[in-house]
């Protein structure tokens, strides 16, 4: 596969909050690829930068506060910042397409869905409102939504309903990437199996890639085949789902595995990561995990790692070995 075959390559991204009292680097040097039909993980604990890396490839940082101080993000080889905001209106949607955490963030209150999917067809495509609400319909049935919902409102869904409107949403145009921001957190453990389950069989069906946004790694492991796991704004491992699960070399990823539910094993107690994440205003020296972890030794203080591996790869200068094979 020739760096023309990629979908979407993000290089060496950084991305800094800025305001008067602080200047805050949420990504710093991120770096990786999309093939066509790939689903990848992002996986870390709240303000990793995962959802800062997915707004900077939608080209929705908020400026201010939000600079893209470096990298490029390539989408069929074309850099997005360098496109002007009408091009990128245009890839949003019909190239990319996000579903965010929180389903009433997506929806109009004071519309009916059928209204706000008929809106987004319309914007895209030149089509008469008929043929809109034909494709909304079948759509939204694809999901799993009844057509004799399409004139209700949001409030009259429940939370796993009004998930399934935004994941209609996000696919309506035919995305060739679908960005999903812990699309199931929000919802009951039973109604995220199916959620889970409509997003694996829509990327089956329309062939799209995938990145998936969440702290589980057990999302992760139902439908990606990659995985990275990003800590303080870094990508400290990256893999196959294979590599990575059964082979963790970064002690974060093997932290959070160990605080991570699981259903096959009888853990008593789950082993939190002691600490928090640094505040990335002030970033530690050395290795932006070294406060928090069990194996530091003192050039991890001084000198900060770099990736390392082949395929496998991981920001660690004392890797964790076959011993703590799961
Ligand atoms: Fe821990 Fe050192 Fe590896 Fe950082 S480089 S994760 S501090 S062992």
């Amino acid at each position: 596969m020739t760096e023309n075959d990629m979908l979407l390559q993000v290089k060496n991204l950084h991305v800094h909050y800025v305001t008067d009292e602080a200047d805050v680097a949420a990504v710093n040097g991120i770096s990786f690829d999309v093939k066509e039909g790939d689903t990848i993980g992002l996986v870390g604990e709240t303000g990793a930068g995962k959802t800062t890396t997915a707004m900077a490839i939608m080209q929705l940082i908020p400026d201010p506060p939000g600079v893209i101080r470096e990298g490029e993000i390539l989408f069929k080889g074309k850099n997005l910042l360098e496109n002007s905001e009408r091009e990128n209106q245009k890839i949003r949607g019909n190239g990319i397409s996000m579903i965010f955490q929180d389903p009433m963030t997506a929806l109009n209150p004071t519309m009916t869905i059928g209204e706000q999917l008929m809106e987004v067809i319309r914007k895209h495509d030149r089509v008469s409102r008929a043929e809109a609400k034909r494709r909304a319909v079948e759509m939204l049935e694809i999901v799993g939504v009844k057509s004799d919902r399409f004139d209700d409102y949001p409030h009259q869904f429940s939370g796993g309903m009004k998930q399934r409107v935004v994941i209609t949403m996000s696919l309506l145009c035919h995305p060739d990437l679908l960005i999903a921001d812990e699309p199931t957190t929000a919802l009951d453990v039973t109604i995220q199996a199916q959620v889970l389950e409509i997003i694996a069989d829509l990327q089956k069906k329309y062939k799209m890639s995938i990145i998936l946004i969440t702290h589980d790694f057990g999302v992760v492991a139902e439908i990606c085949n990659r995985v990275a796991v990003i800590y303080a704004g870094e990508i400290v491992e990256m893999g196959s789902i294979e590599e990575v699960y059964l082979n963790p070399r970064h002690p974060y990823t093997q932290g959070l595995f160990d605080s991570t539910p699981k259903l096959d094993s009888e853990v008593e107690r789950l082993i939190p990561i002691e600490g928090l994440m640094p505040n990335m205003a002030n970033p530690p020296q050395g290795c932006y995990f070294h406060p928090r972890c069990k194996y530091c030794q003192a050039v991890c203080r001084q000198q900060a790692p770099q990736l390392q591996g082949d395929g496998h790869v991981y920001k660690c200068y004392f890797p964790l070995g076959e011993e703590v094979r799961r």
